[in-house]
């Protein structure tokens, strides 16, 4: 998994140094020796990560973070501060100015590769959110939006075998974020189900492996997207590499520092928020965009967008495709003498009706108002009649329940058919003689269904 990722160190040796070990793992690198430049080279290059030195002359790495999450074209980058070694201090001041990880010179090549490699599969999920998010085109209004979910709040799960240390968790947390405490894994992982926003797992714990806890969150569909801070020895390297490799979003080394641990949870919970949010919105406008909303049904632009492949597949020679229109009788009587709501409620039960009895391949639509659709592929005309026939006899046979139930209603409907002819025929066409025949139908006395065959 490559990615583009800019160093900004203002003395050339570093550069370098990074710059060979990024490369020689096929990373494709680029530099910037001050702020200024890496600023301009981050709007316009849109590097998938980058490593920012925090000493520099003139605008220094926290100013220049600060400025990179500042900006909505930016802040989705994740940004590595790299300090000096035991700079605590600036940790603090890094993840306040919304950094999204550290490495302290010198710089070990396992750690860096790991942390490169957890934000590069970061980057990608949020660049694939991100993407299928404009194309919905509301980038701006979610990136106002995003900008305001704060990181506080927040549902800490704390897995921790060890009483004391997971007492000072909770203590440090309770100030900004409402933390519980789990001692037992099996009982933990239930919990991890529920509303949780953020799960600190003891990875020293002595009575469960706590990174083979934190593997199985990430394994599971249901909290894959928790994000997982792991604490662990700060001698412990190897657990340390592998906690980064099966994924861990973020480590907190022994003694914990309350401070460190406030930032680093917000900035986990600030984040998470983010992505749920991109993904809610997505999820929504698609689903929106497909879907009926009183009905359940697809709606017309779907059908249309798929009638299209259809129509063209059984003209090139395969099964032909059939269509069915469906309007309900008057319609407006019924609106007219019990209300609208009921004629909602009519129109509901007769999607689940419709959508009951077609075969799961076929596709049932609400075409507008009180019309429907039924594209059925791989059905010649002759079953397509038989199938609305017994839609209709099904509908006009058993009343509709409304209001409650306590009212029954009986409803008509008139069909038209039609199916592909040659290979002259269009989807327009094909609902036109569907359209038609449902005229005729109305035309001839109502609940009937009538076929086009030509
Ligand atoms: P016909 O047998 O000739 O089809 O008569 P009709 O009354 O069903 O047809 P018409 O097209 O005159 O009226 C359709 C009515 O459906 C008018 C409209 O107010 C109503 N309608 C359309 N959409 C909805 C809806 O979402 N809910 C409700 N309750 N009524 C709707
Ligand atoms: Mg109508
Ligand atoms: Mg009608």
């Amino acid at each position: 998994m490559s990615a583009r990722i800019l160093v900004v160190d203002d003395i050339e040796a570093n550069v370098r140094l990074l710059e060979a070990k990024l490369t020689a793992e096929y990373y494709d690198v680029s530099h910037a020796y001050d702020g200024v430049t890496a600023l301009a080279m981050a709007a316009e290059q849109r590097p998938d990560i980058i490593l920012l030195d925090v000493m520099m002359p003139g605008m220094d790495g926290f100013a220049v973070c600060r400025r990179l999450k500042d900006d909505p074209a930016t802040r989705h980058i994740p940004v590595v501060l790299v300090t000096a070694l035991d700079g605590r201090a600036d940790r603090i001041a890094g993840l306040e100015a919304g950094a999204d990880d550290f490495l302290t010179k010198p710089i070990d090549d396992a750690l860096l590769m790991a942390r490169v490699r957890s934000l590069t599969r970061l980057k990608l999920v949020i660049d694939e959110l991100r993407q299928r998010e404009a194309s919905g085109r509301r980038i701006g209004v979610i990136a106002g939006a995003a900008a305001r979910l704060g990181g506080t709040g927040g549902r800490v799960l704390i897995v921790d075998d060890n009483e004391r240390q997971a007492q000072r968790l909770i203590d440090d947390l309770t100030i900004d974020h409402r933390p519980v405490w789990e001692r037992d894994v099996d009982k933990a992982q239930v919990a991890s189900r529920g509303p949780v926003d953020l799960v600190i797992v003891n990875a020293t714990a002595k009575s469960f492996d706590g990174l083979r806890f934190a593997a199985g969150l990430r394994s599971d569909e249901a909290t894959r997207h928790i994000p997982v801070i792991t604490v662990v020895d700060p001698d412990d390297r190897g657990r340390l590499v592998k906690a980064l490799e099966i994924g861990v979003n973020d480590i907190l080394t022994k003694p914990i520092d309350p401070q460190e641990l406030a930032a680093r949870a917000r900035t986990q919970i600030k984040r998470k928020r983010y992505t749920d949010f991109l993904r809610d919105n997505l999820d929504h406008s698609l689903e929106l965009a497909v879907t009926d909303q009183l009905t359940g049904l697809h709606n017309r632009r779907y059908m249309v967008g798929q009638l299209g492949a259809l129509v063209t597949r059984a003209v090139r020679g395969g099964e032909p495709v059939a269509a069915m229109m469906i309007d309900i009788d008057h319609f407006k009587q019924i609106n007219d003498t019990f209300g609208h709501d009921v004629g909602d409620e009519v129109l509901r039960e007769f999607a689940v009706r419709l959508a009951s009895n077609v075969r799961a391949i076929d596709l049932p639509c609400r075409y507008g108002g009180e019309e429907f659709t039924v594209i059925m592929p791989d059905t010649r005309i002759e079953d397509a009649e038989r199938i609305a026939e017994r839609i209709r006899t099904h509908v006009a046979g058993s009343p509709f329940r409304v209001a409650g139930g306590t009212e029954l209603l009986t409803a008509t409907i008139s069909v038209g058919v039609a199916a592909t002819l040659d290979e002259t025929d269009t989807p327009e066409a094909l609902l036109k003689r569907a359209d038609s025949a449902v005229y005729e139908a109305k035309a001839s006395g109502r609940n009937r269904v009538i076929s086009r065959r030509a």
